[in-house]
């Protein structure tokens, strides 16, 4: 169903990678789509559609009409190191940059793209759970600290009521994290301090939430414990990616995510394995499984009706039982182009191809390079505790002088 991967010529480069040797390349960075690359890495394009058979971050130009899906978190709120909490990054050949959720955990996969995070300033959230939003502020200062020299911009929906929707989060975040920002503003960029939130009903069917630079992003209603879950599609360039959140099957995913290139949603642990994983009865595992989520043989009914070009399921844990039991609850009821992603799952959709691949990262990445506008973006001055506090400096110690500016 997919197409066969090859090796291509950029082997013997990413081989060298691996294997410690020197190569000397010097980093580009330049405004072109693939923005700022890190030292030690040179980006090459795909010709013929001859993929390498693993993704190395910043070693492949996506290519002008492309779209890169790399899933950051797939797991639970009970996090392993091998899967994370829920989180999609989506590139597109004209430079945009899209998360789609940020559960807790998903920072460390994202870092480990090294990805030139002056493009990474908007965060979709499909609802408010912490496995969906527990890394937002994480996200926030550890891009600003790495690149970011503009506000981020969080979207997301409405609640029941004003106490339960996406500015409250954020008003919340902001007050919680009032130290935080307020120790690091002034040393670090000052505009990247700023969180600007977009919030938008979440009952609206289909509507607009975003529209700029030939991309449209649309949400509709998701089911999940309680109003203010919603699914996103997004458009451009006569590709569709669907990012369906956590739902029950529903009657707006089937309508609006109908034929998408690539279709998310997830395919949740079924009862039986979901009792076992958490210890709790047929009963409680019953209920959250086909409720609350979609059990994987409801995933596959709903992609049997979507048909989509590849049909992405997620929101488990791994493990061989697990695995088994997703595959086979999916595979009763559809049988067409599938992938159960993992943490650092790499999709690059073209018109003509799908290609899944994973990721090859380091477990010490550095943090990437920054680009010089964020070298440049106004700063206002320091900050430094009381008087009193300095006053308590030990003075068995002297620091270095201060370097000229
Ligand atoms: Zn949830
Ligand atoms: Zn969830």
């Amino acid at each position: 169903m997919l197409p066969k991967r090859r090796f291509a010529w950029l082997m013997p480069i990413t081989v060298c990678v691996v294997v410690g040797l020197a190569i000397s390349i010097v980093a580009v960075r330049d405004a072109s789509a693939q923005g700022a690359v890190p030292k030690g890495r040179t980006a090459a394009p795909i010709v013929d559609g001859q993929y390498p058979a693993s993704y190395f971050p910043n070693t492949e130009l996506l290519g002008k009409d492309e779209m890169r899906i790399t899933a950051l978190g797939t797991g639970m709120p009970n996090q392993t190191r091998a899967a994370v909490s829920i989180s999609y990054l989506v590139e597109l050949g004209n430079g945009d940059m899209f998360l789609f959720d940020c559960g807790s955990g998903m920072l460390a996969n994202l870092f480990s793209l090294r990805p030139d995070f002056s493009r990474i300033d908007k965060v979709f959230a499909s609802h408010l759970h912490v496995d969906h939003v527990g890394d937002f502020m994480a996200l926030h200062i550890g891009s600003w600290l790495s690149g970011r020299y503009s506000p981020i911009h969080f979207y997301g929906p409405t609640g029941a009521t004003p106490e339960l929707g996406s500015k409250t989060f954020i008003d919340g975040m902001k007050a919680g994290y009032a130290w935080d920002i307020a120790t690091r503003s002034g040393a670090l960029p000052d505009a990247g301090g700023q969180i600007e939130v977009h919030e938008f009903p979440f009952m609206q069917e289909n509507e607009i939430v975003y529209q700029e630079n030939g991309v449209t992003i649309r949400s509709w209603p998701a089911i999940h414990s309680l109003d203010g879950a919603v699914s996103f599609g997004l458009e451009w360039n006569g590709l569709k990616y669907v990012f369906g959140g956590d739902t029950y099957p529903n009657k707006w995913y089937i309508e609006h995510a109908m034929n998408a290139d690539v279709a998310s949603h997830e395919a949740f642990l079924p009862p039986a394995a979901l009792a076992t994983y958490f210890g709790w009865s047929m009963a409680q595992a019953t209920y959250v499984s086909t409720r609350i989520h979609t059990e994987p043989s409801a995933f596959g009914k709903v992609m049997s009706q979507v048909k989509p070009r590849l049909a992405v399921g997620y929101h488990s844990v791994q493990s061989p039982e697990n695995n088994a039991a997703i595959m086979d609850g999916v595979r009763s009821t559809y049988d067409g182009p599938l992938a159960l992603a993992r943490d650092l799952m790499v999709i690059n959709v073209t018109k003509e191809n799908i290609v899944v691949r994973m990721a090859i990262i380091d477990e010490y990445v550095l943090p990437p390079d920054v680009t010089q506008a964020y070298v440049d973006a106004p700063r206002s001055d320091d900050k430094s505790p009381s008087q009193m506090v300095l006053d308590g400096k030990w003075k068995g110690y002297t620091p270095p002088p201060m370097p000229k500016k």
